[in-house]
């Protein structure tokens, strides 16, 4: 018998977004995670499952080998560092931006122009990190795992970095986005061992979804 598929995917869009490429590769996933409290979901195909874990826990469970491939925001791929993960697709789902947002009475040109420490708060912290560093712009980094926006509010922070969407969330919190880091979408990921043991129903699996995706 060969070895069970496991597939780590987080609830939400990487979720919805990702069942129709399972359904191009003919598996459909036999519960809906909003609705059971079940971790381990099953699909039509005995050989593949489903675990449910948090978004940023889905390099790690790939990297260790708990799951053989996972889908993951290209946000959390860079945070995570990408190490013993084999990335062989651009899923181009659950698309948004990193931006650099702040309260709308906030000068951000004239305190960048003037070299003034800014501190942002943020989850990002690398992919802050670095942007700041590029700009040769000073910042203390307050690292959070939540709720970003408050901060600036709050005066917690001067800035935040943090993902944007449709824009809504920065708008109804006051904020606006001064600038845009880097465009996001969600990545397959594929632990690489796995990849060799498992190299032919893996591919079989990656293959499916590369057709859906040129497809669109
Ligand atoms: P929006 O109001 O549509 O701009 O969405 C912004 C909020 O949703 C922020 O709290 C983000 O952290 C979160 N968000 C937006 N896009 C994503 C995504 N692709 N994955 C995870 N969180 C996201």
């Amino acid at each position: 018998m060969t070895p069970p598929i496991t597939l780590a995917l987080s609830k939400g869009r990487i979720f919805d977004e990702t069942l129709p490429l399972l359904a191009a590769a003919g598996i459909a996933v036999l519960e809906d995670p909003e609705k059971t409290r079940k971790l381990i979901l099953p699909t039509n195909q005995e050989g593949v499952r489903v675990v449910l874990v948090r978004a940023t826990d889905v390099p790690t469970y790939v990297e260790y080998g708990g799951a053989d491939l996972g889908v993951t925001g290209k946000d959390t791929l860079i945070e995570h560092g990408g190490q013993g993960l084999f990335r062989p697709l651009d899923l181009r789902i659950a698309k948004c931006h990193v931006s650099v947002a702040v309260r709308s009475d906030f000068d951000y040109r004239h305190a960048v122009h003037q070299g003034a420490r800014l501190r942002v708060a943020t989850k990002y912290t690398s992919i802050a990190r670095d942007f700041f560093a590029g700009k040769g712009v000073h910042v203390d980094l307050i690292k959070l795992y939540g709720s970003m926006e408050l901060a600036p509010l709050t005066g917690l922070a001067d800035a935040i970095v943090d993902l944007v969407s449709t824009g809504n969330t920065l708008k109804a919190n006051h904020l606006v986005e001064v600038e845009r880091i880097m465009d996001i979408s969600s990545h397959l990921v594929v632990n690489q061992a796995a990849f060799k043991l498992k190299q032919a129903r893996l591919r079989e699996i990656i293959g499916a979804f590369e057709s859906a995706i040129r497809k669109d």
